[in-house]
């Protein structure tokens, strides 16, 4: 019995054993399972795995960005140096520019000085074997190049410039102004030698209508004189600008007038074929082509274009009422001028009386014209009229 109880006792011993031993191996696993679990859950609660996975998608996007930073970086780099380098070249560029602008300027001014170059007299004479070299104004001589003669028959001139008669009869010289597109002209009348002395003005060459007319790159001189009228045209692309001669001449006029306390002053000069083209489509909007025809000129066909055009003072009618406009009507041809269209020849001329508008064609024609108390158109033998 005592065996069996101990065997009882043993194998009670032995279950309790095994079910301490189990229980706590149960209790050991279910701790260690709710241990591992709570530390499990801990552990991914500490870990946040929504975080976590976050994380991951931001490492992407960060590897993206970076990507792109960097690449674009690369690209800014690549192009600030292909842009300093495009700079550098544009930089000699523009100094090479600049410097080019600089020569250009002081060519400019070059041009602007040679521009102003111009014959002294609109023409000279000469007897048959006579040399004469025109007087230049405004610069020297020899800025003036390719000396031709339009008659070697009747004058020959030399690369200098020096004239020689050789004929008699009338020709025409020209010559270009060096680096400008300015072209001079000079007539020559060349008379035999022995009728040098003879002749000063031929009232008999007007009356047989005898002019000389030339006509170069679309501009028509008459004995001379640049023609702009109803009949005579100057081409669209002819832009002289103010005569300086004709302005000098003006100057000398004013100042006479001013010592006998008049004030005579330039309103309006010299007009290109695109301003003129303005005011006459201005007149004709206003009051009709044919009432703008009889005082405004259509474009080309302006005596302002020519460059040797003032108007004076007031331009309207009163300033024929007025003491400046009675001196100059009788001193104009003084310094070179002419009432282009004096009164009571408004049917040739083609224009109503204009006391104020004055042009320039030398001393010598003006005191002609003047005496001859005839009108320009007159004066050639042309008249003035529209061909359409
Ligand atoms: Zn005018």
């Amino acid at each position: 019995m005592t065996n069996a109880k101990n065997s009882n006792k043993s194998k009670r011993s032995k279950e309790s054993k095994q079910s301490k031993q189990s229980k706590q191996s149960k209790q050991s696993k279910q701790s260690k399972q709710s241990k591992q679990l709570k530390q499990s859950k801990q552990s991914k609660q500490s870990k946040q795995p929504k975080q976590s996975k976050r994380s991951g998608k931001q490492q992407t996007v960060l590897l993206i960005v970076i990507g792109t930073v960097v690449t674009t970086a690369m690209l800014v780099i690549l192009y600030f140096v292909i842009f300093y380098d495009n700079k550098n070249i544009s930089q000699i560029t523009d100094s090479s520019g600049l410097n080019n602008e600089a020569i250009q300027a002081g060519a400019l001014e070059e041009t602007m000085d040679n521009n102003m170059i111009c014959f002294k007299d609109t023409y000279i004479q000469l007897a048959t074997g006579e040399k004469a070299t025109p007087e230049v104004l405004n610069g020297s001589i020899d800025n003036i190049k390719n000396w031709q003669s339009t008659d070697n028959s009747v004058a020959i001139v030399s690369e200098n410039g020096e004239i020689t008669g050789i004929n008699a009869g009338i020709c025409g010289i020209t010559a270009e102004v060096e680096g400008t597109d300015k072209l001079l002209n000079l007539r020559v009348d060349v008379s035999a030698e022995s009728e040098s002395n003879i002749d000063e003005t031929e009232p008999d060459t007007l009356e047989s209508g005898d002019h000389e007319t030339i006509i170069e790159d679309g501009v028509t001189y008459i004995d001379g004189i640049m023609m702009a009228s109803k009949t005579f045209s100057l081409p669209a692309d002819f832009d002289p600008g103010v005569n300086e001669e004709a302005l000098n001449a003006f100057y000398e006029m004013q100042d006479a007038a001013a010592e006998e306390g008049l004030d005579i002053y330039i309103s309006s000069s010299y007009r290109s074929y695109a301003d003129q083209e303005r005011i006459y489509n201005r007149y004709v909007e206003k009051d009709g082509k044919e009432a703008a025809d009889t005082y405004s000129a259509r474009p080309g066909h302006s005596d302002h274009q020519t460059g040797l055009t003032f108007d004076l003072n007031s331009i309207d009618d009163s300033f024929g009422l007025t003491p400046e406009s009675d001196w100059v009507k009788v001193n104009a041809h003084k310094y070179g001028f002419i009432i282009r269209y004096p009164e009571g020849k408004q049917d040739i001329t083609g224009y109503q009386y204009e006391p104020w508008h004055i042009r320039f064609i030398g001393v010598e024609k003006a005191t002609e014209v003047y005496e001859s108390g005839l009108c320009l158109e007159e004066f050639l033998g042309v008249d003035s009229v529209y061909k359409d």
